[in-house]
């Protein structure tokens, strides 16, 4: 069938970016679908000042394929900002030129369209029918692979649900909302990098002078991202090799050690908002208008009027810690969950799943549809974390995935993603001495 593409790809963020960067001088007709009319990386949290929490050189294509043309450095070159970049010395660039670079990207890649909504995924046995609303309407595309990477969705509390309107929002809308705050008393519920970074903004006046800002967090602190050079072996194939081979329950008891390690504050934001809390409290006499409760659960909010927060203060272990909190504005910084597009549900009770309900990927990244005796191949990438670990959701091994994603469909290693033996040792075989030479 000349018509039935190798591979289509449901979504064009970073993830099928790379993808798409790296097959494409390869001998496989492939097309990529966004539903964006215009490419955006997460443009509702492009916030004033806000900067990547990953190196530019794990770009899309970088560490598997550093000539590719889609790379940082070329994008970087074609701005003529070169030594300019260079002598500004970042370890990181902000994440309006990060959005840039994948625009950019995006648009050297014909193979992705844009403004082309996947609608639904249909099984045709040998192939997967899309129905896909395009700019030209309605095209029915068959495709012999597919290459799901339609990002994530807004973790909303459960109590939050039945209230979320225009005063209580996902943080994931607030620079697309851009609510006016003046006057108002402000709840942001989250202690990660999200909530760290709307506090900075609401503080900063960008959406007006608050009359009060109350910073929940049910972890024990506002604690940093670990960055440093061993736990960053974390984000290396590697370590992925390693933790493919453990138990599922191995696998989750690790996952939730290295929370800190892909889910903190950065540091240098940390140090940020410390010298603002520093000037309101000691230069300005400001204070009264900031609270910062580290250790409170949201465990209940309704509406009458204002909202009233209900919190529970871990601190007190047993004791009973409920704590009230009354806000005009709530602003959910609690986060993004995995979830498959509405378009899979078709095969939504056959892609297969754990106890736990997390799909079951093989190394590659695909998963066998339930009953399908043929040798397509259905890749689900940022949706693995507990198949594949921390790296999963990140940036970090997108190039490396995006590879492993084209050598499987090649059948052949056309990118070499073999590491050199690594000086950590993460497993040695029980009765094997421990190799150091
Ligand atoms: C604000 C923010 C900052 C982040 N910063 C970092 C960082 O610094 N470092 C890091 O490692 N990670 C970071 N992450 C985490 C992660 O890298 C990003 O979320 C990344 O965008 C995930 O890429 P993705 O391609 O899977 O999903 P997305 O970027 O969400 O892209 C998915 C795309 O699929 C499209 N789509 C969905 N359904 C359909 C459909 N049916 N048809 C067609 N198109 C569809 C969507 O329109 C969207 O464009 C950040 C996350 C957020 C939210």
């Amino acid at each position: 069938m000349s018509d039935v593409l190798d591979l289509a790809g449901i979504g064009a963020g970073p993830f099928n970016l790379a993808v798409a960067a790296l097959i494409r001088e390869k001998s496989l007709a492939h097309r990529f679908f966004e539903a964006k009319v215009e490419f955006s990386w997460h443009p509702g949290l492009m916030l004033p000042g806000v900067m990547m929490q990953t190196s530019f050189l794990k770009d899309l294509v970088t560490p598997v394929d550093p000539t590719n043309p889609c790379s940082f450095l070329a994008y970087l070159v074609e701005k003529k900002r070169f030594y300019d970049f260079l002598h500004a010395e970042q370890r990181t660039v902000s994440r309006r030129e990060f959005a840039d670079y994948l625009s950019w990207a995006a648009r050297r890649l014909d193979s992705v369209q844009m403004s082309s909504r996947v609608q639904s995924v249909l099984d045709r046995g040998a192939f997967f029918e899309l129905d896909v609303h395009g700019p030209h309407g309605r095209e029915r595309v068959r495709a012999r692979n597919l290459c799901v990477a339609a990002g994530k969705t807004p973790n909303i509390p459960q109590c939050c649900r039945p209230l979320l309107s225009d005063n209580c929002f996902h943080a994931l809308e607030i620079a697309l909302r851009n609510p006016d705050v003046s006057d108002k008393r402000v709840a942001v519920v989250g202690g990660g990098q999200t909530g760290a970074e709307v506090v900075i903004n609401l503080l900063g006046g960008h959406w007006g002078c608050p009359r009060q800002v109350v910073w929940a967090s049910r972890r024990s602190n506002y604690l940093p991202l670990d960055e440093t050079p061993f736990t960053n072996d974390w984000f290396t194939p590697e370590y992925v090799d390693v933790f493919r081979q453990l138990s599922p329950r191995r696998r989750e008891e690790i996952i939730a050690d290295q929370k800190l390690a892909s889910d903190g504050i950065s540091p240098a934001t940390l140090t940020e908002l410390y010298r603002l809390f520093y000037r309101l409290a000691h230069i300005e006499g400001d204070l009264g208008r900031v609270a910062l409760l580290p250790n409170r659960a949201l465990v209940g909010l309704s509406c009458r009027g204002d909202y009233q927060l209900q919190l529970e203060n871990n601190l007190l272990g047993e004791a009973d810690g409920s704590e009230w909190l009354n806000a005009d504005i709530v602003i959910l910084c609690t986060g993004l969950r995995e979830a498959l597009p509405p378009c899979l549900a078709p095969l939504q009770e056959r892609i297969p799943r754990d106890e736990a309900g997390h799909l079951l990927l093989d190394d590659a990244f695909a998963a066998k549809l339930i009953g399908d005796s043929s040798e397509r191949r259905l890749y689900f990438l940022g949706t693995g974390r507990t198949s594949h670990g921390i790296a999963e959701p990140q940036l970090s091994l997108s190039a490396w995935r995006g590879a492993l994603v084209v050598n499987d469909l090649l059948g052949s290693e056309v990118y070499d993603i073999r590491q050199s033996g690594n000086f950590m040792k993460w497993v040695t075989h029980r009765a094997t001495q421990v190799a150091v030479a």
